[in-house]
């Protein structure tokens, strides 16, 4: 069944930054950062099975203790991702209450921390709640080019960026999913059977249309090719359903180094929700605290062909003029 994603901010734009994702068909939800959290529901918290956090700063992890007063007592597994340090601060976060009851709970809750560096190396480390939260050390590996999460539906990609201290900007793209028609195959003549998973390869790796892919018949009464151009199967034969992808950015300096990579991250995303905290009259404070003018916040969209731009983390220098932030993001968005 394909994912459907529901994202929702987790609150106004004045307030914390965070991203809601509902996987609806999952029972499950992804979030973005870890700030205020108290506008969401329970229910919604509880269903969260990863969280990717961008940064230290306190607007974006003080709601990890929201998060685990929440999860408390249910057996469950939650997958934490963020930069350097992220092990040492959940164990700081941990160690700071008293685990004495912990096991009265009947669910156990066990964190499972990654963190990437610079380099694109990943470190893993587990806290679970049967041994009162005690770290014990996972491995080291090398990502993918920044790949955190993979399933066979969705995953999760991620840059580091400049923020003063490594910031990452992230990117959860659900998996294409190649359909073919069986009505079609008959129709042509065509046998169901193993050769169409030899098709569907050749689709994902991108073979050209003239590589030939051998078939099967329905009958082989007369002579006919044992194989067709793959170019033909896929126009009479199969339903590509393209991927989502949402792209979360945040607390960015707008230096060369970031946008290249910004721009690649969100390269074509159906919606990219980006900090607008500055206005572009104020460029000069967006610069010094390392973070985005409105403008800036649109350009990269307009740039990196977004199809939608949603703009967040407002400065609350500007309350009551948060349109002013979006007008200007939009401007750039559309018009250059
Ligand atoms: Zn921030």
């Amino acid at each position: 069944m394909p994912l459907h994603f529901d994202p929702t901010l987790v609150n106004d734009p004045f307030d914390d930054p965070g991203l809601y994702v509902d996987l609806v068909f999952e029972w499950r939800a992804l979030l973005f950062d870890l700030g205020d959290l108290a506008r969401l529901a329970p229910r919604k918290l509880l269903r969260v099975s990863d969280v990717f956090v961008t940064h230290r700063h306190m607007d974006h992890f003080a709601g990890f203790d929201q998060l685990l007063r929440r999860l408390l007592g249910w057996e469950k597994i939650l997958g934490v991702y963020g930069p350097t340090g992220l092990i040492d601060a959940v164990e700081h976060k941990l160690k700071a209450y008293t685990w004495n009851l912990i096991e009265r709970f009947d669910g156990n809750l066990v964190f499972l921390v990654t963190e990437i560096d610079e380099a694109g190396c990943l470190t893993s480390a587990q806290f679970s709640g049967r041994t009162r939260f005690e770290r014990s050390e996972g491995g080291t590996r090398q990502s993918d080019e920044g790949l955190l999460l993979k399933e066979p539906g969705l995953q999760v990609r991620t840059t580091v960026i400049d923020h003063g201290v490594p910031m990452l900007a992230f990117a959860l793209e659900e998996r294409a999913q190649i359909n073919v028609w069986r009505n079609k195959v008959e129709a042509m003549g065509l046998a169901i059977g193993p050769w169409l998973r030899a098709f569907k390869e050749a689709t994902l790796r991108g073979a050209p249309d003239d590589a030939l892919i051998d078939v099967a018949w329905r009958d082989q009464q007369f002579e006919k090719p044992a194989a067709l151009p793959l170019g033909l199967l896929k126009k009479e034969i199969m339903k590509i359903t393209s991927g989502r992808k949402i792209v979360y950015v945040v607390d960015c300096a707008f230096t060369d180094a970031n946008v290249e990579k910004i721009l690649r991250l969100a390269k074509g995303a159906d919606i990219l929700f980006i900090e607008a905290t500055f206005l572009e009259a104020d460029a000069a404070l967006a610069e010094m605290r390392r973070h985005l003018t409105s403008r800036q916040a649109g350009t990269l969209a307009r740039l990196a062909r977004v199809k939608r731009l949603v703009t967040l983390h407002y400065s609350p220098r500007y309350k009551g003029h948060g349109h002013q932030l979006a007008q200007e993001a939009r401007d750039a968005f559309l018009g250059g």
